[in-house]
């Protein structure tokens, strides 16, 4: 595996790589690798001749009180991790060789944004965005591999890759959970053994109103307030959001049918965790999971 931090020399391995003719899969993280990441990994293997990630935890989506200080990091044990499971490339630049001077020019996401994690983190999508749009133009990949458990980024991606014609195309993986049912997460480490404890049960309600709309309950209200209910009075942490929206549209409506996101956001003491499910309800009324 080679480890690059500049931009000039990851430029120039891709533009080799291209030229030899391989096909480039890019998995962007911001570290502290765990088995979510790793999936996206072992999907761009599946598909691609080279395999490229990054670590960078991007401080430009990060909001003034948020966690970018206290983001866990370990690049040892990142590297260990992402050699083992096949990545040739470890992009791992510093802040400012991303942002070496003031942007003179900066993405800002239009659509997609103003409910959940948009709303509750004003600005973030765009440092998303922002950054995305800096890597993807350094690494010039031929498929980027994005987890579910973001279901709100990989909307957003999907909207600037169309937009702005990016010869991109893009991967979505399934979130992949801890034994209980906790959506594996960086952010995990910084619960509290109690927190820790409490955390499935955010799961565990989605999937219990899953069961609601597969027994036929439509109505969104209802089924907003009855995962409101049952949360509330089952932990310890804040409800940030709780929304029940179109997907990837991310459009309100009343009566639910198609493709549908049930999206929780839970605040903790230092951790504010998230986690949601797509279901589609089919014309004959089955439901199913993606
Ligand atoms: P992060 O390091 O949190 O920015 O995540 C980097 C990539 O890994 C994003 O595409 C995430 O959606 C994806 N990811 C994070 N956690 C999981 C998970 N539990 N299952 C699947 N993908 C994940």
């Amino acid at each position: 595996m080679i480890v690059v931090k500049t931009v000039k020399e990851m430029q120039q391995l891709s533009k080799k790589f291209k030229s030899s003719d391989n096909s480039i899969g890019y998995v962007a993280t911001m570290g502290f690798l765990h088995e979510g990441h790793l999936s996206l990994v072992n999907e761009a293997r599946k598909r691609d001749d080279i395999v490229i990630m990054s670590i960078f935890v991007n401080p430009t989506q990060f909001g003034p009180n948020e966690d970018f200080e206290t983001y866990p990091r370990d690049f040892e044990r990142d590297c260990q991790l992402a050699e083992a499971n096949g990545v040739d490339v470890l992009f791992y630049p510093s802040v400012t060789e991303m942002y070496p001077s003031e942007l003179t020019s900066e993405i800002h996401v239009v659509k997609r944004t103003n409910v959940l994690c948009g709303k509750s983190r004003p600005g973030h999508f765009d440092g998303v965005a922002t950054v995305l749009f800096k890597f993807f133009h350094i690494i010039s990949p031929d498929r980027v591999y994005f987890g579910m458990k973001d279901a709100q980024q990989v909307a957003v991606i999907e909207g600037f890759l169309t937009d702005y014609f990016f010869p991109i195309s893009l991967v979505t993986c399934p979130t992949v959970r801890e034994h209980d049912g906790l959506a594996k997460s960086s952010r995990n480490v910084n619960l509290t053994t109690k927190e820790r404890k409490e955390a499935p049960i955010i799961y565990e309600k989605l999937q219990q109103v899953k069961m609601l709309v597969e027994n036929g309950v439509r109505d969104c209200e209802q089924l907003k307030k009855t995962i409101v209910n049952k949360l509330s009075s089952a932990i310890t942490g804040k409800i940030d959001y709780v929304e029940l929206l179109t997907y990837p549209d991310l459009t309100k409506t009343n009566t639910i049918k198609g493709k549908m996101i049930l999206a929780v956001a839970v605040q903790y003491s230092k951790v504010r965790l998230i986690d949601n499910i797509i279901l589609t309800i089919k014309e004959d009324n089955e439901c199913i999971e993606q």
